[in-house]
């Protein structure tokens, strides 16, 4: 899922200075899921911008609501006539959500209230790991499920590099080289030998290096008004 954190209070605070009409709108998806943009961030956040108007004297309604996904026309259109109501959108959703709303209804002051930082999983309570890239030609089948692209800080196809040290990754101590993860995964399965295999330059094109990157499923299109 996408792993997303609320943006420092002061930053929020000097986007919405020019407006009166505040509309915080949560999502219910990865957003809710990680604790960053559902319903009960959204009504935290709320409730702190109107105390801050209040202590400086201020005039604002702030409002909280939360719509299923931001990230699909279908969502918006239910709350659209409520959503134009507003001076300002404060979105509670990934970066993909603040840019649905703005594509879909340009009309919308939509300013984002996360940081939207990676796809991953939460690991523990509170603890969330980064784990693909989205490189769009995935080679896990070749690292036995541990991404060398996302989890090696070099994204090396070859490695380990010589910075190596002790199960650790030279950029920081605290990170496990991915190289030596795949090492020890493919010894404890019997296929060492894979890490003799020399792998071919990736293709990056598929990745963002490409560009924005589109995918057309002819078997599921429909075109809309259809
Ligand atoms: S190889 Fe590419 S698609 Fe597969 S997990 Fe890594 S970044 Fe994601
Ligand atoms: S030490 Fe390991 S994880 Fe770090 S850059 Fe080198 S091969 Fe990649």
């Amino acid at each position: 899922m996408i792993i997303a954190e609320r943006k420092p209070f002061a930053q929020i605070k000097e986007m919405l200075a020019p407006y009166q009409r505040i509309c915080v709108l949560g999502c219910g998806t990865c957003v809710t899921v990680c604790m960053a943009g559902g319903q009960k961030e959204a009504e935290e956040l709320a409730a702190l911008i109107r105390i801050q108007r209040k202590q400086d004297r201020q005039e604002a309604t702030v409002e909280a609501f939360t719509i299923e996904r931001q990230c699909e026309f279908e969502f918006i259109d239910q709350v659209l006539e409520r959503l134009k109501g507003y001076d300002a959108i404060l979105s509670l959703a990934c970066g993909i959500g603040v840019q649905t709303l703005v594509e879909h209804v340009p009309a919308l002051r939509v300013m984002p209230g996360l940081n939207t930082k990676f796809m991953g999983y939460p690991v523990a309570q509170g603890v969330w790991v980064e784990r693909c890239l989205g490189c769009g030609d995935c080679v896990l089948h070749l690292t036995e499920g541990i991404c060398p692209i996302t989890r090696c800080a070099k994204s090396l196809l070859n490695g380990p590099c010589g910075g190596s040290a002790e199960g650790k990754c030279e950029v920081s101590k605290e990170l496990d080289c991915a190289w030596h993860l795949i090492h020890d995964r493919l010894a404890s399965l019997g296929r060492l030998s894979l890490m003799a295999e020399i792998q071919p330059p990736k293709d990056w094109s598929s990745s963002h290096h490409g560009g924005p990157r589109t995918i057309v499923r002819e078997d599921v299109k429909l075109d809309r008004g259809e």
